[in-house]
Order: C-alpha cells, then structure tokens, then sequence
C-alpha cells in the first residue's frame, strides 16, 4: 500500500471528486489533515514518518523532515515555487521532488492585473465608499502609457508583460537571463535593476525566493524609486522587505502597495489604517478553478505514474538524478 499524506490546502478544493480519483487506487490510502496555515517542521516531522508521498503546498520539508520520513519516496509540490523544499536533501535520501511551472501563470498574471487596474482606478476605495453611503468623485489613472518596471521575466513575467503590451503600456524588464522572445516584443526593454527602479510608475515582482532574491526589495531599493510607485509582489515574501514597503506606504513615499504572499496571515502589524493604499490577499494568486483542477489531474496522475511505471511524466522532475 502507498501512503500518500495530503497538505497541500490548494489539492482538491476546486472538485473534490479528485478525491474519488484517488479511491479508485486501491494501492493507495491517504490522509488529509484540516489547517488554516502551513505546517511548520515539527508538525511536518509528524505527520511524514510513515508515508510514501506528500502532495506539499507551502508546508515546510526540511532537512529534518526528509530525515525523519524513512519511508518517503516522492515528494509533489501542488504548485510551482520550491522554496519550501530541501531539494538537496532529499536528493541526497533518493527522494524525487516534483513541481509544476507554467501551470499556474494566467492566473497569476491576471491577479497581477487585476491589482494594478483596480489600484490605479480606485475601484476598491470607490467601492469602500459607496458601502459606507459616500458617493464622492475623485480622479484617477489610466495605465496607458505608464512604465511597468517587471522583475523576473520567467513564466509569469512574460504573461504580465504580454497584458501590459495590451493596455499599452511601457515596460522595463528585470532578470538574470534576457529572454530574446521578450526583448522583441514592443514597448519592451531589458534595463538594469537601478534604471527600473528609478523609472516604474508601477513596479511587480515574478522572481523565486532564493538566496539571491531575498530582500531584494528593501530600504535602499525603495529610496531609488520615484515618488508615487505601487508596488505588486504575487511571487513569495521575503523577497520583498514587508516592514520597509509598509513604512513606504505609510510615508507617501509608496503610492500603495499590492501582496498577495504576506510573511504571516493575518499581519503582525496593523493594516487596516492604510486604506486603499494597501491591497492584501490570502496567496491566492494561483486560486482558480482553471487552475487548480488542471494540478489535481496532474498529480493524480504523477502518483499514478509513479506507482505503477516507476517514473511520473505528467509532472517536471527537479531531481532527476534520483
Ligand atoms: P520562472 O522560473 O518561470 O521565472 C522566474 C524568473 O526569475 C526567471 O526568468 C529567472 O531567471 C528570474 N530570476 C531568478 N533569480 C533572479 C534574480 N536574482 N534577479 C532577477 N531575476 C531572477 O518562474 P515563474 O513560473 O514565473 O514563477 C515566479 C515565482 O512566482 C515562483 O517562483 C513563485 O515563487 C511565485 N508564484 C507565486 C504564486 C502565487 O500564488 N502567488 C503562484 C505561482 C508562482
């Protein structure tokens, strides 16, 4: 029997008959414990010791997890960022890791979007004041023309930059990799960090949390801006210095900020004072049915593959080496 544990919270929400998929596996059973937020190390240490598989969302498998799991043999990320992940320990222990890139970029391009319009249209405060019966006009901004200074041109950068061509925008583009395809398209320039930075009306994040994009938005990377930018981070915390951006907000020096993958839910500190500068969402980016249908067959499917042929196809295998 293949003990499969579940704690993606994202796996089987948008159709729960995956979970009748799974039944019919009789050489599965699996388990599916209730929570509100990831699991840290010590209750992952818990849950794993006897289990074959893990569909992982955000929870953390460390170093120590992988140790303790004797049993593991595949670890599924119900996603794409593995940050969460000790890769290389469980490389180590012979334990594959899988992911899976592009699956979720419309929809975290379009959320991106979606923040960018509604901020620069006031949609959320107009709406916040017809609810309170105030029915006030104030103006506000068409994106055309503005410059989207885009860091991390990978999957989700480029469907952002694709919608921002649309609106005609300008963009300016961030990575460590040109991507000659991009550099094409029109309206769209590779630059440095620094000119971005000092250009963008409107500046959004699509880079992976790793030791080189931690803080890479902080205090110093925020006075180089102009006045008045709004600030989108749908890719992971930490890469942006939350305090700092917050302070910015609070300030002026930020005409608002966007995120939808805060340090902890809800916030340490209080939000609720800033209005509409601020739009904060519970990582939801990637929450569509579209979505989150199409990783449930994906995955069932990887489990299936793995079990009955050895090697899942319909998954990217980071660790192909094991
Ligand atoms: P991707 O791998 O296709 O693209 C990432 C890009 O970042 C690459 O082009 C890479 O060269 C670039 N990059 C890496 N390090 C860099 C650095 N130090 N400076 C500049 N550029 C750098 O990944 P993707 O599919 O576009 O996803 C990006 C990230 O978005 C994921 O890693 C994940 O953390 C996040 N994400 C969030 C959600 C959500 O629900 N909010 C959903 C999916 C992905």
């Amino acid at each position: 029997m293949f003990r499969l544990l579940i704690t993606a919270r994202s796996f089987g929400i948008s159709d729960p008959n995956v979970f009748n998929e799974l039944e019919k596996i009789k050489e599965i059973s699996y388990i599916k414990p209730d929570h509100i937020n990831a699991f840290n190390e010590a209750e992952m240490i818990d849950l794993s010791k006897n289990v074959n598989g893990i569909i992982v969302g955000t929870d953390k498998i460390t170093k120590s997890v992988i140790e303790n799991a004797k049993d593991l043999q595949i670890i599924l990320k119900h996603g794409v960022g593995v940050d969460n992940i000790d890769i290389s320990s469980a490389t180590n222990a012979e334990i594959i890791v899988s992911n899976m890139p592009g699956i979720n970029d419309i929809s975290v391009a379009e959320m991106t979007f979606a923040f960018i319009l509604s901020f620069s249209r006031g949609i959320i405060e107009f709406f916040q004041n017809a609810q309170r019966g105030k029915w006030s006009k104030y103006i506000t901004h068409d994106v055309y023309g503005k410059t989207l200074g885009v860091i991390g041109t990978g999957r989700i950068g480029r469907e952002v930059i694709n919608r921002a061509i649309a609106f005609g925008m300008n963009i300016l583009a961030y990575d460590l990799i040109r991507n000659e395809e991009i550099e094409k398209k029109p309206n769209v320039h590779y630059s440095s960090m620094n000119d971005l930075l000092e250009n963008s009306d409107i500046i959004t994040l699509h880079v992976p949390l790793t030791e080189t994009t931690k803080g890479l938005i902080g205090l110093n990377e925020i006075e180089k801006m102009k006045d008045s930018v709004f600030l989108v981070n749908t890719s992971r915390p930490s890469i942006v210095d939350e305090k700092a951006v917050m302070n910015a907000v609070r300030k002026g020096k930020l005409r608002g900020v966007a995120i939808d993958v805060l340090e902890k839910l809800p916030p340490d500190y209080e939000y609720l004072d800033m209005g509409s500068k601020l739009i904060i969402t519970p990582h939801v980016a990637a929450y569509t049915y579209e979505t989150l249908g199409l990783m449930d067959i994906r995955i069932v499917k990887a489990i299936k593959e793995f079990i009955f042929e050895g090697m899942p196809t319909s998954v990217n295998i980071l660790n192909k080496s094991v």
